[in-house]
Formats: structure tokens, C-alpha cells, sequence
């Protein structure tokens, strides 16, 4: 149970995210859901609190400096610390190598890691003077495999996974864990686009037979939230359904 735990979720407006934000208020944290669709955060929040949890709403951008450190005060005072930040949010611009803008390259770097940099800067300082905290990125499979097309999702992806080591390091001291979870092809809308011919010729490459869904994530993020995984630092957690090993 995270029944004292104050937890934020980024990008918690769907897929992913929101699934993420459900499990923990399910598990009894207080949850301060982000993105940048104010009205889905309060959807949410109202789907939360109908169930018994307790959440607040507080839309921002992550690329946005002061976005995120609003992310982080507001969930300060409202509910008196942090203990969990899942830096979730995300997106995709994808394009081969030699046709992509700087302009995608930019904004998917912008959000997927320099992002989760903000959110991570701003709360740590709060989780050192508690002495306690968990920090879960959501990376993916393709950070680790790379993938054709995604070259700048995919070397934000990567990013992430040295950025989960390095601040892991850092903070160990302080009673921090940090970790990245890869998950591998999960059905949201970021992948909702695909063909049935693309979805069966990468359901051919998993070998437990099935795309994966935000639960599967949402279960590994339960799991490295929890005092359970106290011993767990600078890992990386597949959720990919074996599909790299
Ligand atoms: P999604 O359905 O597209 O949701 C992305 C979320 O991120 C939304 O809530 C979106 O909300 C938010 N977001 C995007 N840009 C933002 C920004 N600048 N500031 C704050 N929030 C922002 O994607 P998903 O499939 O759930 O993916 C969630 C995470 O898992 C992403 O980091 C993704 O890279 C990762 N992942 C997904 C898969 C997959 O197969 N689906 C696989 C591996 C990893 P707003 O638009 O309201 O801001």
C-alpha cells in the first residue's frame, strides 16, 4: 500500500499515464496528475476521487522550466511532500534520419528528456531534505534497441537511461532510488495509428504473442514505487514482453 505517499505522474492525460495515475491512487497515494490538457487532467481527478482516492490537477508543460517547477510546489503545498515522481510524458515525431527538421528533433528531446531533467531537478531537492523518494522514468524499448525512424525519440529515450544512472548515483545517499522502466509496444494512441499488417509483423516479434497494454507498465511502476524495491537503484525494467532481452 502508498497510503502516506504523495505521488506525481507526468503526462497522465492518457494512456500511460493516466492508467499509471489510476493504479497508484488505487493503491491509496495521493496523486498530482500533469499534462498539458487542463480539462482530461480533471476528468481524471473527478474518475479518482469518485473511486475513494484523492488526486489534484495541475497542467503544464515539462519542456517549460517553470512549468515544472510549479509541478512541483503546487504538489508541495498541496498535500505537504513528494514521494514518487513518474516522469511519463512523452511524445513522438517520427521521420528518417536525413528529412528530419530541427524542429522535431528539438521538441521531442525538449519534452521526453529535457523534461523529465526539470521535473527530476526541481524534486529533488524536496526528496533530499526528506531523506526518502522514488523516481521512475518511463523510457523505452527503442532507447535500447534503437529503431528506424525514430532517431530522436530514440536518443531520448537513450537519454533518459543515463540520466536514471547518473542522478541514481547521485542521490543514493539521500535514500533516493531512481529507475527507467522500457516498455515495449504498448496499445495507446501513440501507437493507435499503426496498420493491422504493422501491428501483426511486431506482434511477431514479441515472444509472449501480444502487444503489450498501459497496465502492464503500470504494474511495473507499482512495483518500484513501493517500499518493496527499497534495495532497486539505476535499474532498468523491461516491460516488453520479451521482445529484447
Ligand atoms: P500518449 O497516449 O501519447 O500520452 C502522452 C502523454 O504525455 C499525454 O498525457 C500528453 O498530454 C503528455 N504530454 C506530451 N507532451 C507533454 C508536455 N510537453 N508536457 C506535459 N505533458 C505532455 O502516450 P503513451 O503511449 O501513453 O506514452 C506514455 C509514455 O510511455 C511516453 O513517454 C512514451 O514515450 C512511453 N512509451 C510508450 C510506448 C507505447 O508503445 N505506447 C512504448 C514505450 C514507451 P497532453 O497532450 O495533454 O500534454
Amino acid at each position: 500500500m502508498l497510503s502516506d505517499k504523495v505521488a506525481i505522474v507526468t503526462g497522465a492525460s492518457r494512456g500511460i499515464g493516466r492508467l499509471i495515475a489510476i493504479a497508484l491512487a488505487g493503491q491509496g497515494a495521493k496523486v498530482v496528475v500533469s499534462a498539458r490538457n487542463l480539462e482530461a487532467l480533471q476528468e481524471l481527478t473527478a474518475e479518482i476521487k469518485s473511486q475513494g482516492g484523492e488526486a489534484t490537477a495541475v497542467a503544464g508543460d515539462v519542456a517549460i522550466e517553470d512549468d515544472a517547477n510549479n509541478l512541483i510546489k503546487q504538489a508541495v503545498a498541496t498535500y505537504g511532500q513528494v514521494n514518487i515522481l513518474i516522469n511519463n510524458a512523452g511524445i513522438t515525431r517520427d521521420g528518417l534520419l536525413l528529412r528530419m527538421k530541427d524542429v522535431d528533433w528539438d521538441a521531442v528531446l525538449d519534452t521526453n528528456l529535457k523534461g523529465a531533467f526539470h521535473c527530476i531537478r526541481a524534486v529533488a531537492k524536496f526528496m533530499s531534505k526528506q531523506r526518502s523518494g522514488r523516481i521512475i522514468n518511463i523510457s523505452s524499448v527503442v532507447g535500447e534497441m534503437g529503431n528506424s525512424g525514430q532517431a530522436n525519440y530514440c536518443a531520448s529515450k537513450a537519454g533518459l537511461l543515463g540520466l536514471t544512472k547518473s542522478v541514481a548515483r547521485e542521490l543514493a545517499r539521500r535514500n533516493v532510488t531512481v529507475n527507467a522502466i522500457t516498455p515495449g509496444f504498448i496499445l495507446t494512441d501513440m501507437t493507435d495509428n499503426m496498420t493491422d499488417k504493422a501491428r501483426d509483423a511486431m506482434t511477431e516479434q514479441i515472444p509472449l504473442g501480444r502487444l503489450g497494454d498501459a497496465e502492464d507498465v503500470a504494474n511495473a511502476v507499482l512495483f518500484l514505487a513501493s517500499d518493496q524495491s527499497a534495495y532497486i537503484t539505476g535499474q532498468v525494467l523491461g516491460v516488453n514482453g520479451g521482445m529484447y532481452m
